[in-house]
């Protein structure tokens, strides 16, 4: 019986049935991510951003960069199948930046329920828990080569 969030996550990567080529795909944005925000992004908690969201954490980083030049993000993951983007607040963003940047990280979450984690499509997504896995949201063409048997 598989667990819904992070611990499950990790059961399937683990397991090997996350298809390898998505883990790929998220290995190689996680790589642009880096080299385009750098230190922004040297994330002190877990650092996965899905490969189809790239765009979207990109616009993202970068309007939350306005507002605070010297802000850090502290997570990029998937929960409940939405882009969680978790800035450091500090003291030096006040009132109003403040208040714009959670917005900025709720329209993330909120806009990635209609990407699909994988290829970026908006095309039939769903979120949900796939194949009784980690709950992910997908086009339906990812939700088929999402999850890999092995031995079969
Ligand atoms: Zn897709």
């Amino acid at each position: 019986m598989k667990k819904f969030g992070e611990e499950a996550w990790e059961d399937e990567m683990s397991g090997g049935h996350v298809n390898p080529e998505f883990l790929k795909a998220r290995d190689e944005t996680s790589r642009r991510i880096r080299e385009e925000f750098g230190e922004m992004v040297a994330c002190r908690g877990r650092y996965y951003p899905d490969p189809g969201w790239e765009e979207l954490i990109r616009k993202t980083l970068n309007a939350m960069r306005e507002l605070d030049p010297g802000i850090r993000i502290n997570k990029i993951v998937n929960k409940w199948g939405e882009c969680n983007i978790f800035p450091e607040m500090n003291s030096m963003q006040r009132g109003e930046s403040r208040d714009r940047i959670s917005v900025l990280k709720i329209n993330a979450r909120e806009e990635s329920r209609n990407i699909c984690a994988w290829c970026g499509s908006r095309e039939g997504v769903t979120t949900g828990p796939y194949a009784g896995s980690y709950v992910l949201t997908l086009c339906p063409v990812c939700q088929v080569k999402y999850l890999v048997r092995l031995g079969e």
